[in-house]
């Protein structure tokens, strides 16, 4: 009697599979919300550090009288660059001495493309046998890397149209496009962007990429990336932080003085 009911009472191994089957496919069912979820996540959190990163310029501007961003000092090698002159306006004081390799500066990463995602073994280096840093990709961060220490981790890239930079300046092809004055630079500008690399001159001739994993190249690409699912986060001058619906619409950002919005129909991207 008592065997019977515990006979009775068990599993048998047919339902064990097909309850295990049911959690499976449950499982199935909410494991691509559940990325979803968690990609939103991110990129909300990209937008917060993108907004930081915005402020930490506006208050660099009030504070240095509105002259032109130096993201560069006479467009030094050994310069911390841009997030060097913003250190001290990020809100946090150890910033300033997080400058060096092992180091990393939080605001400065896209939860997308974090520091754990940094990989030589993968990632392309940049300049001369690597001599300026790392290429940063989609989902993962760039590396501005010098032999005196100077070193930072990031996945966001400046519109240096807005900035001043020595060697840059001197370039012809680039002084008409340059904002001279922050007060000049109209509110619809961005500033900054998810992107794969330190800074970016952007163009409304730039060519679409023939992919959309980052890596090399200038302009538009280091923008139009496969990040936050084709949306990529912008901080404008105004402070307004924006997804792209599509990676097609950063060519109809004003990115500079002269800015030309392409004709439509003109940029195809990969699908993916
Ligand atoms: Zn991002």
């Amino acid at each position: 009697m008592r065997l019977e009911q515990r006979r009775n009472s068990a599993f048998t191994l047919i339902e064990l599979l097909v309850v295990i089957a049911i959690i499976a496919l449950l499982l199935s069912i909410v494991m691509p919300a559940l990325r979803k979820v968690k990609e939103q996540a991110r990129k909300v959190v990209c937008a917060a550090n993108l907004s930081q990163t915005g402020k930490a310029l506006e208050t660099y501007e009030m504070t240095y009288d509105y002259k032109r961003f130096e993201m560069r000092k006479n467009g030094s090698e050994t310069d911390a660059y841009w997030w060097g002159k913003l250190a001290p306006f990020f809100g946090n004081t150890h910033y300033e001495t997080d400058i060096k390799k092992g180091k990393v500066i939080d605001v400065l990463m896209c939860p997308s493309a974090p520091a754990s995602k940094f990989d030589l073994a993968v990632q392309v280096p940049a300049g001369p046998g690597g001599a300026t840093g790392t290429w940063g990709a989609a989902d993962r961060p760039w590396e501005w890397d010098r032999t005196d220490g100077i070193s930072t981790l990031g996945s966001y890239t400046i519109n240096a149209w807005v900035g001043h930079d020595y060697l840059y300046d001197a370039a012809v092809g680039r002084q008409e496009y340059m904002y001279r004055n922050w007060l000049d630079v109209p509110p619809t500008v961005p500033l900054f962007g998810c992107g794969t690399w330190t800074a970016s001159w952007p163009m409304g001739t730039d060519l679409a990429p023939t992919d959309l994993q980052g890596g090399a190249g200038g302009g538009m690409v280091q923008f139009c990336i496969a990040r936050h699912g084709r949306a990529v986060n912008l901080i404008f001058k105004d402070l307004h932080a924006e997804s792209t619906k599509q990676l097609e619409d950063l060519w109809y950002y004003r990115w500079h003085k002269d800015y030309q919005q392409p004709p439509i129909g003109t940029i195809v991207l990969p699908s993916e």
